[in-house]
């Protein structure tokens, strides 16, 4: 069976509306036959732009983050009806920018995902160890408590609608890819995890995708290794050629 392939860039706090233009028009024409989604997770305010703009071709716009609230007095939050309003599909969580400089705790996150998957979002949960938790060789133990604190009161159908990020903190952004190897090791605890709780099936077809300094030279070891099923990519995404070539590499070694 062919193994799912995701790539989803994060443009931050980045482009404008014609700059997001220019690139949905430029990046359909630029890709491979489809294999598996391309989705990009845009700012609030593209994500009506982006959806208009993506109509007719397979990319996927989202946004970068969502309220754990509803509706109601939440001065600058947005919902996830909100997002799906604007044409929005999916959604991060959980992004260590978000557990940085907003101080998102793993109980925060855990009611962001649950509000994500009620209102029908894919939600791709992000997780990752900073520098200082890889020194003291606590990737593995930091890990397993974020994943479980986001996810492990989910049931078989929810569950089924989650992607997972591996993003380790000391490569985002920084040029600084983990090795294929060192992700790999990885990305088969966090499969092992999902397959402990959920079974074999949901495992096996859960996009686990690494993020952290992807580039069209990174991807290529990267994505031949069995557990990593795509990225997320930050900067590298907000050129449309070098998006265009991480999409197209992931989609010709996963084929
Ligand atoms: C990110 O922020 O999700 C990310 C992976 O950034 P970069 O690719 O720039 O490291």
């Amino acid at each position: 069976m062919t193994k799912p392939c995701v790539v989803i860039g994060n443009w931050k706090m980045n482009m404008d509306i014609e700059a997001t233009r220019k690139f949905i028009t430029e990046l359909p024409p630029m890709l491979s036959p489809s294999i598996g989604r391309v989705c990009l997770a845009v700012p609030f305010t593209l994500i009506k732009t982006a959806t208009d703009c993506a109509r007719g071709t397979e990319i996927e716009i989202g946004a970068q983050d969502v309220s754990l609230h509803e509706k109601g007095a939440f001065t600058g939050e947005v919902s996830a009806s909100m997002i799906q309003d604007a044409g929005g599909v999916f959604t991060l969580v959980g992004h260590s920018e978000r557990r940085m400089y907003h101080q998102e705790k793993d109980s925060v996150i855990k009611d962001k995902v649950r509000r994500a998957i009620l209102a029908g979002l894919t939600t791709v949960v992000c997780v990752g160890e900073t520098q200082e938790q890889r020194d003291k060789g606590q990737t593995k133990k930091v890990l397993l408590t974020q994943l479980k604190e986001a996810l492990s009161s989910l049931n078989q159908n929810e569950i089924g609608t989650v992607f997972i990020a591996y993003e380790p903190v000391w490569a985002i952004g920084t040029g600084r890819s983990a090795t294929a190897e060192s992700a790999q090791e990885v990305h088969g605890v966090i499969r092992n995890y999902v397959k402990e709780i959920w079974g074999d099936e949901i495992s096996s077809q859960m996009p686990i995708l690494y993020g952290g300094s992807v580039t069209p030279e990174t991807i290529q070891d990267l994505i031949k290794m069995p557990d990593i099923n795509g990225a997320l990519v930050g900067g590298a995404s907000l050129k449309v050629e070098s998006f265009a070539k991480i999409i197209n590499i992931s989609r010709e070694t996963k084929l």
